[in-house]
């Protein structure tokens, strides 16, 4: 590629950033990314990458059915629609929450049959809800008294699951000021689906996305439970139990559980997210005590970010350098990258996300200069949009970049380009997979 060097006018403050500890097993396990990457980047590409790996989908897919043995997986898909993933995870027999008419077509067109799909979307459009009768995808959630007028008047053979309210404070991204009844709600629904004739058959909720414990998940088991033994006191036994998503998207590290780094929120700090095995291990018993499997409740999930979170590459060029802070004397370079809040970036507006830059060289000492700490200086990150607002990272840390190097953006997979625009005219990244 095109590659302008311009020499440093700076000398970089050498304090080493704190890398995580799991820095180097993670390189390890990222090599064959980053081949990939590199192989990219040396024949030439010069425009904003995702670079995927599948195999990262499978295993957490995998994970999910060795740690929740009774749940089946329905993969949120707005979380990252994109077909190669959506195709995989049809093949290895996942099934699917869809939020619209086009994933449902995503869905359907990966293989997946229509009894495989969820509509999972309490307030639908009705042009929506036609296409998934026609299409034969007959479950779908709801939480109001009008959302059933308008099944009866669309779908009126649709099974229908109550989306409760559950206590998602525990959630980075919450859910609750938006969907899910109050339980006490429940009553006055289920006399009125009846009257309508239409069928309730079971119960859903969303402990909120990004979860920072893993009690609200057994909690949320209780509420549903309750929704049962109420509802069977007014005549509905209902047997399917939802248990929605909310499950941390990071990656099984090879010795197990509890070892998951730390998240850091642009607007919370770092926190320790309880990983996938804790909640696994708070879930299966509360499972087992208010659904056991001979209640013959059919149990399914609807993991999203836990799915994808960790398979993605995103990888960025730098089109421009300015520095700040001249007049201070601590001037700090601000890297320009060709991708953004617009775009893939958008999750640090709508998901609270802090993505962790990583310098790219491609050069043969790329991994030792790459992993060289105490090069590393503070700079700032900037979309490329001319919109002000457009700054990825305020506080970054990074060795010292040129025009025409690359910065690599590791877990980049879920909440990201199923958001971004092309506002600008700026181009949304292409998709490679390993
Ligand atoms: N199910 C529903 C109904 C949702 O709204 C969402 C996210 O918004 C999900 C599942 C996926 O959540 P997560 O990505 O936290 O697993």
């Amino acid at each position: 590629p095109p590659h302008i060097s311009f020499t440093p006018t700076t000398t970089p403050v050498l304090n080493p950033p704190r890398l995580p500890d799991t820095f180097l097993q993670e390189a390890e396990r990222e090599a064959p990314m980053l081949q990939a990457i590199r192989q990219l980047v040396a024949e030439g590409e010069t425009g904003a990458f995702n670079m995927y790996d599948l195999e990262v989908v499978r295993s957490q897919l995998h994970r999910f059915r060795r740690n929740l043995p009774r749940v089946h997986p329905f993969y949120a898909m707005k979380c990252n629609p994109d077909e190669r993933i959506v195709e995989l995870l049809a093949s290895e027999g996942a099934n699917f929450d869809c939020a619209s008419k086009a994933e449902i077509g995503i869905a359907l067109r990966s293989g997946a049959s229509a009894d495989r799909i969820i509509f999972a979307n309490p307030c639908k459009q009705p042009s929506h809800v036609a296409y998934a009768a026609a299409s034969g995808v007959d479950i779908s959630t709801f939480d109001g008294a009008d959302e059933l007028f308008k099944i009866h008047a669309l779908q009126p053979n649709a099974r229908l699951v109550f989306r409760v309210r559950v206590d998602d404070s525990h959630a980075v991204c919450t859910m609750s000021q938006k969907y899910g009844a109050p339980l006490a709600e429940l009553p006055e629904l289920l006399a009125l689906a009846t009257s309508l004739q239409l069928k309730v058959v079971g119960v859903s909720y969303h402990v909120g996305s990004g979860s920072m414990s893993a009690e609200p998940f057994a909690d949320a088991v209780r509420t549903a439970r309750a929704a049962f033994d109420l509802a069977a006191h007014h005549g509905h036994e209902m047997s399917v139990l939802d248990i929605g998503g909310g499950f941390p998207g990071t990656i099984a590290a090879e010795s197990g559980k509890g070892d998951e780094p730390l998240l850091v929120f642009a607007d919370q700090g770092a926190h320790k997210p309880p990983s996938f095995e804790e909640i696994a291990e708070v879930l299966r018993p509360a499972l087992d005590e208010h659904f056991p499997a001979s209640s013959g409740v059919k149990i399914i999930a609807e993991p999203g970010r836990y799915m994808v979170h960790g398979c993605s590459n995103l990888v960025t060029n730098i089109i421009g350098r300015k520095y700040s802070h001249r007049a201070t004397g601590k001037e700090r370079p601000m890297y320009f990258v060709n991708d953004g809040l617009y775009g893939s970036f958008n999750c640090v507006l709508y998901d609270h996300a802090a993505p962790s830059p990583l310098p790219l060289f491609s050069s043969a000492d790329a991994a030792q200069r790459e992993l060289d700490v105490s090069s590393y200086s503070d700079c700032s990150i900037w979309g490329s949009t001319c919109d002000g607002l457009d700054c990825i990272s305020k506080e970054a840390r990074l060795p010292p970049l040129s025009v025409g190097d690359w910065i690599r953006w590791p877990n980049m997979g879920a909440y990201t380009s199923a958001a971004g625009s092309t506002f600008n005219g700026m181009e949304r990244p292409t998709n490679y997979y390993l």
